[in-house]
């Protein structure tokens, strides 16, 4: 493709995705392929002749269409959502043009330089602590900062390493032996709570620590007093406590950990504090929000993603640290073709120090377009409208009468199932009907087609979750979502009594 014919491609590409947004309200959210189907679709083999761009793009029509969810859709409430703007797909337009690889300051100045920058942006526009800013009012450096990581797991493992690195210090300071600290690594154990996301397991493998897993009160939330009668424990059995995760938002009910009453026991037991908002965090955009978020200015690591709720492209995920020494000190590693820059008077960070890989997108430039182009009060607007139609959902869904609400909604997802008492409660097996009908109305729901969302288990009881928070839905979709909602109960409800 020569640059001509990219000039007539690329804005028919633009109008094939702009068409594809027009239509998205009128398609099926969910895809019906079986598992397995595009590999009878498929050649087995890549071509060994060029093949033209219009046999390329009806086979996307043809083949991959149909196997696409459609996150984007108004019509989709599963997980929780994967926002994506005009501004930000533009702000990614440009990431590509230049496609640069960012591991150091000098590989594009303006990569490096606009990350710090906006970071400080997004950070203050969450009223994040001043703590956690690159630049300190003073215009001076300071010792934290934020990073773009590419997922909420990859800020959970680095955030992790960091933690593990200052407390190996902390142990040599207190004198244990070199001997002691390399064989110390399977003693360190990490806390969640049993609502904690995957990820911190996945980071406690990676690193080869202990997972400790606290039950979670009755609200899902993790306690302080649960957290330490389990660090209580386990230093009595010679362990290293040494990380703590809590959950601003946690991924099955948005429950809000006992932030505050965590940051303290973090500070007595000198373990890391690492803070996932992974969803809930962008709700911090509004001000309304930050008492529940109170504590999080005690973090050593705080992270949120702008890729779920924050009308930002995946992938981007923001992390900041309180004190880079340890990120940097651990994951800093330093070879001739990778230099630095060298006597700066100006700082600059190398943030491939701040990361698990060595190269890095330009994902600074969707999040300036989209902090540009919303504005303050565009981000904040969009917020409130996904809480205002959860909220009325809730309303409906209780004054229906067949429903009840299962978790405080308090930002964009509603968590619910169809009550016990609209089933015959003389019957012994009651709780497996409720849960068999629940699990059913995920089904009916989804094999509808109007609408897609997703169902959990709560502490073994089936719920439904449907997430409001597209950046493409309206009141609209959130009034279909009932309707689909109400008219299948009403089958599964005749089908189990
Ligand atoms: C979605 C989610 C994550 C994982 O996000 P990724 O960016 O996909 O890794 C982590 N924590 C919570 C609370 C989440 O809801």
């Amino acid at each position: 493709m020569d640059i001509n014919e990219f000039r007539v491609r690329g804005k028919e590409m633009i109008d094939f995705i702009a068409d594809y947004y027009e239509n998205l309200d009128n398609m099926s959210p969910g895809s019906k392929v079986q598992p397995g189907y595009l590999y009878k679709l498929m050649p087995h083999e890549a071509p060994e002749d060029p093949e033209s761009f219009e046999e390329i793009k009806s086979d996307i029509e043809t083949k991959i269409m149909p196997g696409i969810t459609h996150w984007q859709s108004g019509n989709f409430f599963g997980w929780y959502p994967s926002n994506n703007s005009f501004p930000s797909v533009l702000g990614d337009m440009v990431s590509f043009m230049f496609n640069t690889v960012g591991f150091s300051w000098i590989c594009s100045p303006a990569a490096t330089e606009l990350e710090t920058v906006v970071m400080d942006w997004l950070g203050k526009l969450i009223g994040l602590d001043k703590r956690f800013m690159a630049i300190k009012e003073d215009g001076t450096e300071g010792e934290g900062g934020g990073v773009i990581q590419g997922t909420a797991s990859e800020a959970h493992i680095v955030a992790m390493i960091a933690a593990k690195e200052m407390k190996l210090e902390y142990l040599k300071m207190h004198g244990e032996s070199d001997e002691s600290i390399c064989t110390s690594g399977y003693k360190l154990v990490a806390y969640f709570s049993d609502q904690t996301h995957s990820s911190g397991q996945k980071a406690c493998n990676i690193i080869g620590c202990q997972a400790r897993t606290i039950e979670s009160d009755e609200q899902y939330r993790l306690t302080k007093e649960a957290l330490q009668a389990a660090i209580k424990q386990d230093v009595e059995a010679g362990l290293l406590p040494f990380f703590v995760c809590a959950t601003f938002g946690t991924t099955n009910t948005a429950a809000i950990d006992d932030i505050s009453g965590i940051a303290e026991v973090a500070e007595a037991e000198k373990l890391w504090f690492h803070v996932d908002a992974a969803y809930a965090g962008a709700s911090l955009v509004c001000p309304e929000f930050r008492p529940l978020a109170r504590g999080i200015e005690r973090a050593d690591s705080f992270n949120f993603n702008p890729h779920k709720w924050m009308l930002t492209n995946f992938d981007c995920s923001a992390l900041w640290v309180a004190n880079a020494k340890y990120l940097v000190q651990s994951l800093s590693i330093h070879r001739e073709y990778l230099p630095r820059v060298k006597n700066s008077t100006e700082f600059v960070k190398d943030y491939r120090d701040w990361q698990l890989p060595l190269g890095r997108r330009f994902r600074a430039l969707k999040l300036w377009f989209v902090m540009r182009m919303y504005g303050a009060s565009g981000i904040r607007a969009h917020i409130r409208e996904h809480v205002r139609q959860a909220k009325w959902l809730e309303e409906q869904l209780v004054a229906d009468g067949r429903f009840e609400i299962m978790a405080p909604v308090v930002f964009g997802l509603v968590v619910f199932r169809i009550k016990p008492g609209v089933f015959d409660a003389s019957t012994s097996s009651l709780d497996d009907i409720v849960n068999s009908a629940n699990a059913e109305l995920v089904k009916c729901i989804n094999s509808d087609g109007r609408v897609f969302l997703v169902g959990t288990k709560l502490r073994g009881v089936d719920v439904l979750r449907p997430a409001i928070g597209s950046s493409h839905g309206t009141s609209e979709n959130t009034t279909r979502l009932l309707q689909v909602i109400q008219e299948c109960s009403e089958i599964v409800i005749a089908r189990f009594s």
